[in-house]
């Protein structure tokens, strides 16, 4: 059973869907903006509570399908034997610590890398590249629809993104991979509820405090 503590990198992908960059005002990436986070940024999204920072400006949510590799990727074996699950998670971004740092030119570390700031699902067995863009999955703030996205609309797709990167940083068992956020973010509230779906399965739900 693959629980938190078994994961090695966090690999996260920024600007992967077209209307997401432009809402905030970014351009559209000519290759995979990749960062990472600490593998200590990993908590549960099982009915519990989630402490975030308060006080630090906007704690922004937003919800991406993350990829589990069970594998080294083999240049051009299929993904599917490098990817055994996928779950859907929340790669949690200070938003004004972020702008602050992208004005300078310093590393998001700080707005994208602080503790619980990659709330994690249910791990479901991985459908296949093809069938992932058969299912919508969705962000439920407070009963209402914060969030809808489809992984046919991703910039780079998932052996894209697999392939660049292995080229590039290694990929590896243990390792997980935010695909980006599709549009639709915003601003957490303290006591929000949240509950994350994948088609009409709910894969995960949390409640927020700003502390
Ligand atoms: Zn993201």
């Amino acid at each position: 059973m693959f629980s938190n503590r078994d994961i090695k990198n966090i690999y996260c992908i920024g600007r992967n869907y077209r209307l997401h960059a432009l809402e905030l005002g970014n351009e559209v990436p000519e290759q995979p903006l990749v960062f990472t986070k600490p593998s200590h940024s990993a908590t549960l999204m099982d009915g519990n509570t989630i402490t975030l920072p308060a006080n630090v400006g906007e704690v922004h949510f937003e919800l991406e399908i993350v990829l589990k590799i069970s594998d080294v990727y083999i240049a051009g074996a299929p993904i599917e034997e490098s990817i055994d699950a996928i779950t859907l998670g929340l790669d949690l971004t200070l938003r004004d610590v972020q702008s602050k740092l992208k004005a300078k030119g310093q590393p998001w570390l700080a707005a994208k890398g602080f503790k619980q700031s990659a709330p994690l699902g249910t791990w479901i067995p991985f459908p296949g590249e093809a069938e992932l863009g058969n299912v919508d999955f969705k962000l439920i703030r407070n009963g209402e629809t914060a969030q809808i996205g489809n992984a046919k609309d991703m910039l780079f797709g998932i052996s894209e993104l697999v392939k660049h990167i292995e080229a590039n940083y290694g990929l590896g068992a243990g390792d997980i991979i935010f695909t980006g956020t599709p549009a639709g973010v915003a601003a957490l509230q303290d006591g929000d509820q949240l509950e994350a779906y994948w088609g009409e399965q709910e894969l995960g739900n949390c409640s927020v405090k700003l502390a």
